[in-house]
């Protein structure tokens, strides 16, 4: 257990929720029961300058970004999302800033017919946090804990392009257009997750890299599995700008694909519905006991699939 979660579990879970809270800490969402059917699904997730995206990025992309990391956790738990909260830190009052920005997120919102209902605004260094209330029929969230012995994984779209728009800036070379889209106007998976709602049998949004994230889903449901890196597919650019580095940047994280779970009697069920929204995906493991471990094939290698760390805030907690 890394140190970001060992925190979360040693300050801020709580030992029992009442009922109405069916899911607490610990998934994508919390999931609110509202009536016998329906929940309130929540997530929050904030955005720091030059730790989650450059200070200097066009404020549209912060705007856009800060919203879409937030989409994509309301995705990974199948649901619709309806009103947001917005907390805006900012260090001076820049109106030029502040359209943009505002353009951003509002362009986002309005996609997805999500309505900003409230939120605070504060002074200091820029960080943006947002909160996400969606709606799900209860019996069709996903969550990370449903993945069973016998399940394949699967991830849609392709990784590894924000990790290589990362790099790239970080050498202050240029960067392509459809790297950096990928970077900073990630695309959240919502239909993705609605539709696999009810078939899917768990699912988890990949901000932390496919590794470290599929190591949640399986602690959470409390199996192993085998994960296969080779069959994925490699977007051309990746090869391009660095060959021999492309698994690495595949596991980097800030992807914003979902990693599912599914019996393989639904495959042909899964393939087809995604195939009809035009949404690609790769089936890419299974699912073992634990004792099998959580093994990944890599460059047809084997490799230990917890040690592949993906990004903590705090690992240095433990590593120090
Ligand atoms: P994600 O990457 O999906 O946004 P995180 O890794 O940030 O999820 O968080 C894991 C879980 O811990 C989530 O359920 C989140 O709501 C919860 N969590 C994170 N920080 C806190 C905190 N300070 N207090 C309570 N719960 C937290
Ligand atoms: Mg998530």
């Amino acid at each position: 257990m890394t140190g970001e979660f060992q925190l979360i579990r040693e300050f801020f879970m709580a030992s029992e929720w009442p009922p109405h809270v069916l899911l607490g800490v610990g998934d994508d969402g919390a999931l609110l029961q509202t009536d016998a059917t329906q929940a309130l699904v929540v997530v929050t997730d904030t955005s720091l300058a030059n730790r989650h995206f450059p200070a200097a990025a066009n404020p549209f992309d912060i705007g856009y970004r800060a919203l879409a990391v937030n989409l994509s956790d309301i995705a990974a738990m199948g649901a619709r999302p309806k009103w947001m909260l917005l907390n805006l830190t900012l260090p001076d009052v820049d109106r030029n800033w502040l359209r943009s920005f505002s353009a951003g997120l509002h362009t986002l919102a309005k996609e997805h017919d999500v309505s900003l209902v409230g939120g605070d605004t504060t002074r200091g260094e820029l960080a943006i946090t947002i909160t996400v209330i969606g709606e799900v029929t209860k019996s069709n969230a996903l969550l990370r804990s449903g993945a069973r012995v016998g399940d394949q994984i699967a991830v849609t779209g392709e990784l590894g392009l924000a990790a290589a728009a990362l790099k790239l800036w970080r050498a202050q070379q240029a960067i392509p257009d459809e790297l950096h889209r990928a970077w900073l106007r990630p695309h959240a998976q919502l239909q993705a997750g609605q539709l696999l709602g009810g078939i899917a049998s768990a699912a988890i949004d990949i901000s932390d890299g496919l590794a470290a994230d599929l190591g949640h889903l399986l602690r959470a449901s409390d199996v192993g599995a085998h994960l296969d890196m080779d069959v994925l597919p490699v977007n051309p650019l990746l090869a391009e700008y660095f060959p021999g580095e492309e698994n690495k940047l595949m596991l980097g994280g800030d992807d914003y694909q979902l990693c599912f779970t599914f019996a393989a009697t639904h495959r042909e069920d899964i393939a087809r519905r995604l195939a009809e929204a035009g949404i690609g995906f790769s089936v890419c493991g299974e699912i073992r006991g634990t004792s099998a471990g959580y093994l990944v094939t890599m460059n047809g290698q084997l490799q230990d699939g917890f040690s592949l760390a993906g990004f903590d805030h705090f690992g240095e907690v433990n590593e120090g």
